[in-house]
């Protein structure tokens, strides 16, 4: 992957949400599955973290995306603009969770599985 500078890095997202819903792993396969419930940090109104610089101290695995760790994410979203990059593979799909989810505040932990989600455009 060619190289790219903290800002060209930071403008491939194109800030769709997608990563920052709760996904649930099922142990015996490793299959991870995404739900329409949303990291709490998360504002839907600008769309972006509202912790951003201390992500990864609040939030344990909310991982930083790097040119060195895009290719080992296999459990993105499929419609992630640095998933798509490593890939090579552009799709037309744009969309984000905006007006779709529930923040995690909101859900209980035992009922998270109720909000497993199978959206075509994930
Ligand atoms: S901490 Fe921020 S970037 Fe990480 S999952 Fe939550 S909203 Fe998304
Ligand atoms: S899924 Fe990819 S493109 Fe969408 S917000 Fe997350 S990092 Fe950005």
């Amino acid at each position: 992957m060619k190289s790219y500078t903290k800002e060209e890095w930071e403008k491939i997202c194109r800030h769709c949400g997608k990563c920052c819903l709760i996904k649930l792993e099922d142990e015996d396969t490793g299959d991870v599955y995404y739900t329409d419930v949303v990291c709490r940090y998360f504002d839907e109104e600008t769309m972006s973290c509202t912790v951003y610089d201390k992500r990864c101290e609040l939030v344990p695995t909310c991982l930083k995306l790097s040119p060195e760790n895009v290719d080992k994410l296999s459990w993105m979203p499929q419609t992630c603009a640095y998933r798509e990059l490593f890939e090579k593979n552009p799709s037309a799909i744009k969309t984000t969770i905006k007006g779709r989810v529930i923040s995690e505040t909101e859900v209980k932990v035992d009922e998270l599985e109720d909000h497993i989600i199978d959206w075509e455009d994930l």
